[in-house]
């Protein structure tokens, strides 16, 4: 730990009898509320400093971290999108945040009110005939759609299809997810265009196949434009075509995966509809369904009685079960409906367009310096394959970091699988000019320090509080808690 960076810890800055408050003398008697086995045997070990200590300490802490709030984030797949303020002043609302999910129905109509109408919204953006909000994430989600399509098969009686298909771009999500759910992962390549062989597609599908997942665009940032003859091919054999909504951002209020022929589909609330997910939660996973499947959506379920009023169905005979205990993540759901309704039809449509304008300015302004493996019209992201001229060693991994010395969170890198030097970029409708344009000088200057003095772009970060940590052993051995290495080499 580098103390003249990150400082003291809080346990090193505590001082005996030090206190940011003042109570008076406590005249409760609790010894006859606590019984004597449920009472500590010894005071809690806390740090004893003032407020103005702990104040500092936090708020010094908090800017050693990158977030979108303190600089641009074009983290590709991701969809770092910009959470405004009146999102987290609207969740943060008391009916909100104290409401407990099991609280009787009748307590919380207003809630379920919101439940109900974000599901209907989706609906009418995904061309879905119903949503469930329950699943907690993307790949929950995945899970959740796969069990609705296994439960589809079932009640049909076709019962030996155990195959799921996916392109070899998508996310790993995809085949983890089918693999789950039970199923055999079958891969299909992409043309050297970025979309999926329908060839290749077309081989692969016969009477054992459940369904096939597709991301659209992809995570190339392509658009699939044989969706319409996939789709055909797809339901022919008699398996279900799946959307992996995690692009959905560019095609808001543009086009519909449900129009596209997609039956069943995700939407990652946390990316699409601008709420937080540094860190990597709490996110949102909710799942669309065509009309015909919506019997197999799982339960809880919001339902509203012919007397306007909304009750949660807790069973169902021909749902494919329940994934979660409640109705899922409350203050996400409530975040991304605020965006939508601040937002309206129009709004999301421009957002959407702005989104697919911003990276293809960002692709065109660069590609004389980074290697474009995929020419042509992208969405709302686009992958290089590290630079151009490669002769001095300089990888994505280093542009990466040395990004963070201008400023700049790195975009995606290694990911997606199909060129070596991956570097994903996706910058959302929610920067300015400015900050594009200067993140486009940042991106030039790395290219021309690759040529002119390579090693400075090699052994960067030069300014960040932590330069290259080893990301295995950050992964495998994470120290979360605080160990007073003093006490524990005494204990030894
Ligand atoms: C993020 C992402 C997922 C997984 O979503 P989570 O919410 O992270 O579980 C799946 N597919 C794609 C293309 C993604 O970008």
């Amino acid at each position: 730990m580098n103390k003249e960076i990150y400082g003291n810890l809080i346990f090193e800055l505590s001082n005996q009898n030090r206190k940011g408050y003042k109570l008076p003398k406590n005249d409760f008697p609790d010894e006859d509320v606590i019984p004597e086995k449920l009472r500590r045997e010894k005071e809690p070990q806390l740090p004893q400093v003032d407020e103005p200590t702990v104040v500092r300490h936090y708020t010094n802490m908090s800017t050693n971290n990158f977030g979108v709030d303190t600089g641009f984030y074009p983290l590709g797949s991701c969809t770092m999108k910009y959470n405004p303020k009146i999102n987290e002043q609207i969740a943060s609302d008391d009916s909100i945040l104290s409401a407990h999910p099991y609280q009787p129905d009748s307590t919380v109509q207003g809630n379920l009110e919101l439940y109900f109408n974000l599901q209907r919204f989706l609906s009418e953006i995904g061309g879905m005939a119903e949503f469930t909000l329950n699943p907690y994430a993307g790949a929950h989600g995945e899970l959740t759609g796969l069990m609705i399509i296994k439960a589809y098969h079932e009640s049909n009686g076709d019962t030996k299809r155990n195959k799921v298909v996916v392109p070899d771009s998508a996310h790993g999500t995809n085949p983890a997810s089918a693999a789950v759910a039970g199923f055999d992962v079958v891969e299909v390549k992409s043309l050297p265009d970025g979309t999926i062989d329908v060839e290749s597609l077309k081989a692969v599908l016969d009477d054992s196949v459940a369904a096939v997942m597709m991301t659209n665009p992809n995570t190339l940032g392509i658009f699939e434009k044989n969706i319409p003859q996939i789709s055909e091919i797809v339901h022919e054999s008699g398996a279900l075509l799946y959307y992996d909504g995690a692009n959905l951002n560019p095609l808001l209020g543009v086009a519909r995966p449900g129009d596209m022929g997609f039956d069943v589909m995700h939407i990652n609330l946390h990316k699409t509809f601008s709420t937080p997910h540094g860190g990597g939660g709490p996110g949102s996973g909710p799942v669309g369904v065509r009309k015909g499947l919506e019997k197999f959506l799982p339960y809880p379920k919001v339902v509203r009685k012919t007397d306007g009023s909304f009750s949660i169905m807790t069973d169902d005979k021909e749902s494919m079960g329940s994934i979660s205990p409640t109705l899922g993540n409350f203050d996400v759901q409530v975040k991304a409906l605020t965006y939508i309704l601040s937002l309206g039809k129009e709004g999301l449509k421009e957002a959407g367009s702005l989104a697919t304008l911003n990276a293809n300015y960002i692709k065109e302004k660069l590609k004389e310096y980074y290697l474009l493996p995929i020419e042509g019209v992208c969405k709302h992201e686009f992958v290089f394959d590290g630079l151009k001229d490669k002769s001095t060693g300089v990888t994505t991994l280093n542009i990466a970091k040395r990004l963070l010395d201008m400023g700049y969170h790195a975009p995606t890198i290694y990911f997606p699988l199909l060129f070596h030097e991956s570097l994903m970029i996706e910058p959302t409708e929610t920067e300015s000019k400015e900050t594009i344009d200067q993140f486009i000088e940042a991106m030039k200057k790395i290219a021309k320090e690759a040529t002119e003095n390579p090693e400075i772009v090699k052994s960067a970060p030069h300014h960040t509080p932590v330069t290259r940590p080893d990301d295995t052993e950050a992964a495998l051995h994470p120290v979360v808690t605080w160990n007073d290495l003093k006490q524990q080499n005494n204990n030894v």
